[in-house]
């Protein structure tokens, strides 16, 4: 999986493990295409491969249930009494196994709800050999996007329809049909599916025949898969278009729900144009027929599109294109989860992690391409500014105790499905980007090709990818790649006082280790890097030198301004000494953007955790220049907004903070203009967008009239607001709501069509600053009225400003609420709604939680939570203390 979803604001997921895989030798066991790994983690016996399944289903959508029947030809490959699968609320009515040339044999059928197995026993002992195992069997249609589910929507007609799909990994292909269901169990899929003579049926592979069945029901039977893993099979039925485009010999298409082909032309497009370039990237052309995106009217607080090989699945919101609602930043989006899913059809699909420990070989990768490939087609979207945004999305995870390592060690479904975090996809990514600059660009993707060459249709673990890297010509890099993804946190670079020696900057670092929670104690004893690190001091690209240990002197040709690791491929942070952090905020406004927005970010996150004063941090911020790269001004305003929250209960601080955002950014919206113009670039778009959001998230006095006037507008005119704005307009209207305004909300919520515009209508009721609203929204959110996809982020998004509430609600609303949460991500979903709070009450609270309801392996989402909000309680005197001081000595109006 998956691509996680980008709410209206960014919630991160969350879920921690710590320690490290063990390497022990391979002990491997033929299965004919692929290797069985005997020392992976598994919950099945290494008695038996399957190579084979065929699969018939027939859903009744009406009654979310549906019977299935299984016929696996597998080997047994130890002699065994019986055959153990993995099942999850399937109930099972019939087993029998025939060996090849033999006689079958009934089996006796035990369910293991808690290990999620089936066993079969037989009679006698089954000799090593090749048998088929024929099951009969009958499971539940979800309403959560876990195993077969079913998606309800407003069809083009204005009549409820309800569509299915399915949502495998990490676990849940066992909800769909008896399996050995671990990635390494690589086999071919044949799918037959009974489905009403009228809809249409999606699978990985095209159609083979389709038969009438007289009934009103049509057989529809799909060519074999190559052989795969089973997280990656597919499924969907509905009342569905499908929209197609050649591209390097493939069909490409768009499958929606009917009527709504217009909205899927931009998602073509882009598949169509990132497809040849893979093509040449991974040098292997993408191996199935045909390759379609499949749309869900619908959502997941947890992703928003999954990998599926030949049959990618996206919620609609990231993958139709609206004009009533989508905006720039979504279309943006839209373009980058689907490089990211069609990434995954090499890396992943083709080639996979042999076990869940190795999850971020898919995700750090599949992110990290999706980007390439962003700013290889849009150059002027700035995705090198979004590369470093993500890296401090991994560092804000990574800074804290509860961190893991990128390769680590997972034992449980529940661990797995954890494992989708940022650690996994940005810490991943960000490591990755470092390596390509380290190893350079052609050496990198001379090595991803001979990797693809050699693992195709095979599992593998990080290892094999640093030996295929390093085999290509990237010497050195193996020390890197083994220090970065090995060990949890991120490294500290301190300077010491450079000098000027022979025209070179000399200055002694010492490497030790950036922590929030635990400072003197990664002081006391740090893990050590090998390092990486570029220095520039004012002339050319400056030099590269990889250190090791806790010491190192790094030079740089020239005595100008200093400026560690300029481009920002390195994850580490830098502490300047005072006269360096000076001279580099005096040079602010000239450098690079991408080096603007990462030595504020790091000068941000040293603030906080209290390496150096706010004030440094601060004084940067308003060195932002009047005309910044769109995306520095963004980080400049939500940085504002951070503030703004971070003093809540000081109401002169927050009108100083307003004062300070207004003057810096107004004039910069006014000038963008308060509605679309033609000619914007890209960036104009987005920006505009945002100023509004963050400026109208402070209460600035000019966008919230503004608000309120389109609101009044809107009432008489429903295409007042360019839906490319809507979503911005309506969150300044729906942040400051008093009850009229929430309401007119609700009711465009309410007669709100597409399923887009309805969850980004209830989305919104949730973000009242009010607090009666934000109560009346969590009301609204466990009534039936939103829809079962809605409701969950809906409350996530009622934590944004209100997160003792929601808690408090949650908890004591618990039997309500748990059935709109998908079963993959439900310990994550508590620990998320409070982990950005500041309220220490909340810790014994979220620990009671989990005492009563998470088993203790499975808690590190809420362990990483609670030490967040402590740390935050904690240092929130001192911050605050040191932002009043700085906003008295810079008054806005000076
Ligand atoms: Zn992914």
């Amino acid at each position: 999986m998956k691509i996680r979803l980008f709410l209206l604001s960014a919630v991160a997921l969350t879920g921690l493990l710590s320690g490290c895989r063990s390497t022990s030798g391979q002990q491997a066991i033929e299965t004919g295409t692929d290797t069985i790994d005997a020392t992976l983690p598994t919950q099945l016996p290494r008695t038996a491969i399957p190579s084979h399944y065929a699969v018939e289903v027939t859903p009744h959508a009406d009654r979310l249930a549906f019977d299935g029947k299984a016929a696996i030809d597998l080997k047994v490959i130890k002699a065994t009494r019986e055959l153990v699968v993995n099942v999850a609320d399937l109930s099972i009515t019939q087993a029998t196994l025939t060996p090849k040339g033999g006689q079958p044999l009934a089996g006796t059928i035990a369910i293991d709800a808690d290990n999620q197995t089936a066993s079969f026993a037989f009679p006698r002992e089954l000799a090593p050999g090749e048998y088929r195992l024929e099951l009969t069997y009958s499971g539940k249609i979800n309403t959560v996007a876990n195993g077969l589910f079913a998606l309800d929507y407003t069809n083009v007609d204005g009549q409820p329809a309800r569509a299915l799909f399915t949502q495998f990994e990490a676990s849940d292909a066992r909800r769909f049909v008896p399996s050995w269901d671990e990635p390494d169990y690589k086999a071919r899929f044949d799918l037959t599916a009974r489905v009403p003579q009228k809809d249409m049926a999606v699978s990985n592979m095209p159609e083979a025949s389709s038969k009438d069945l007289g009934n009103g029901l049509k057989a529809v039977t799909f060519q074999t898969t190559p052989v795969m893993s089973s997280y990656l099979l597919f499924f969907a039925t509905g009342d569905f278009d499908r929209i197609t485009k050649t591209a390097a010999g493939r069909e490409v298409g768009v499958v929606m729900s009917r009527g709504n082909g217009d909205k899927a032309r931009y998602a073509l497009d882009a598949e169509a144009q990132i497809l040849p370039y893979y093509n040449d990237y991974f040098g292997r052309p993408y191996p199935l027929p045909k390759l379609d995106n499949v749309a869900g009217p619908g959502q997941s607080v947890f992703f928003s599109a999954m990998e599926n090989w030949g049959a990618i699945f996206t919620f609609e919101r990231r993958l139709l294109l609206d004009p009533a609602i989508s905006s720039e930043a979504d279309k943006q989006a839209i373009f980058g989860v689907e490089a990211h899913e069609m990434a995954h059809m090499w890396f992943g699909d083709l080639v996979t992690m042999a076990w869940w420990d190795d999850l971020w070989l898919n995700e750090g990768f599949a992110s990290w391409m999706a980007n390439k490939t962003t700013q290889h087609f849009h150059p002027d979207w700035g995705g090198d500014i979004d590369q470093i945004a993500d890296r401090e999305g991994a560092m804000g995870l990574d800074a804290f105790s509860t961190t893991h390592p990128v390769v680590q060690h997972v034992r449980t479904v529940e661990q797995a499905n954890q494992a989708f975090d940022d650690i996994t996809y940005d810490k991943g990514q960000s490591i990755i980007a470092m390596l390509e600059a380290f190893a350079g660009a052609d050496v990198w993707r001379q090595g991803i090709r001979s990797y693809m060459a050699k693992f195709a249709y095979r599992n593998t673990r990080t290892s094999d990818l640093w030996a295929a890297i390093e085999g290509a010509g990237a010497k050195g890099l193996n020390e890197v790649a083994r220090d970065f993804t090995t060990q949890p946190g991120i490294p500290l670079v301190q300077l010491g006082n450079s000098r000027c020696v022979n025209g070179n900057t000399v200055v002694p670092a010492t490497l030790s280790q950036f922590s929030n929670d635990r400072r003197q104690q990664a002081a006391a004893s740090p893990l050590a890097w090998h390092i990486p690190i570029r220095a520039t001091a004012g002339t050319g690209s400056g030099s590269l030198q990889v250190t090791q240990g806790h010491n190192a002197t790094l030079s740089a040709p020239g005595c100008g301004i200093l400026l560690i690791n300029p481009g920002q491929a390195g994850y580490f942070r830098v502490l300047y000494t005072p006269q360096q952090a000076d001279a580099l905020r005096q040079a602010f406004p000239k450098l690079q953007p991408v080096d603007q927005y990462g030595v504020l970010s790091d000068g941000l996150a040293l603030s906080d955790a209290g390496y150096q004063p706010v004030a440094r941090a601060l004084d940067l911020l308003a060195s932002i220049p009047a005309d910044a790269h769109a995306k520095v001004a963004q980080k400049g305003a939500e940085t504002w907004v951070a503030l703004f929250r971070q003093m809540d209960g000081n109401p002169a601080a927050q009108s100083a903070i307003r004062d300070q955002a207004s003057r810096a950014y107004w004039p910069r919206l006014q000038k963008l203009g308060l509605t679309p113009r033609d000619g914007d670039s890209p960036l104009d778009a987005l920006l505009r967008a945002s100023l509004i959001a963050n400026l109208g998230e402070l209460g600035e006095p000019h966008v919230v009239a503004e608000g309120q006037r389109l609101l009044g507008a809107l009432q008489r005119d429903p295409k007042a607001v360019p839906g490319s704005l809507k979503a911005a307009w309506l969150g300044v209207i729906a942040g400051n709501a008093d009850a009229n305004s929430w309401e007119v909300l609700h009711r465009m919520a309410a007669a709100a069509r597409s399923s887009t515009e309805r969850s980004t209508y209830y989305h919104l009721l949730g973000l009242a600053k009010n607090d009666t609203l934000a109560r009346r929204a969590l009301d609204l959110a466990i009534s039936k009225e939103p829809g079962a996809t809605i409701s969950a982020g809906m409350i996530t998004s009622t934590a944004e400003n209100h997160p003792t509430m929601t808690l408090d609600f949650v908890l004591s609303h618990l039997p309500q609420v748990t059935p709109f949460v998908d079963l993959s991500g439900s310990s994550g979903y508590v620990a998320e709604l409070v982990e950005d709070s500041a309220d220490a009450t909340l810790i014994p609270k979220i620990q009671a939680y989990a005492a009563a309801h998470i088993k203790p392996d499975d808690r590190r989402p809420i362990d990483h939570a609670a030490a967040r909000i402590k740390w935050k309680a904690d240092n929130a005197p001192r911050i605050q203390r040191e932002i009043v001081a700085w906003l008295k000595a810079h008054p806005a109006n000076a």
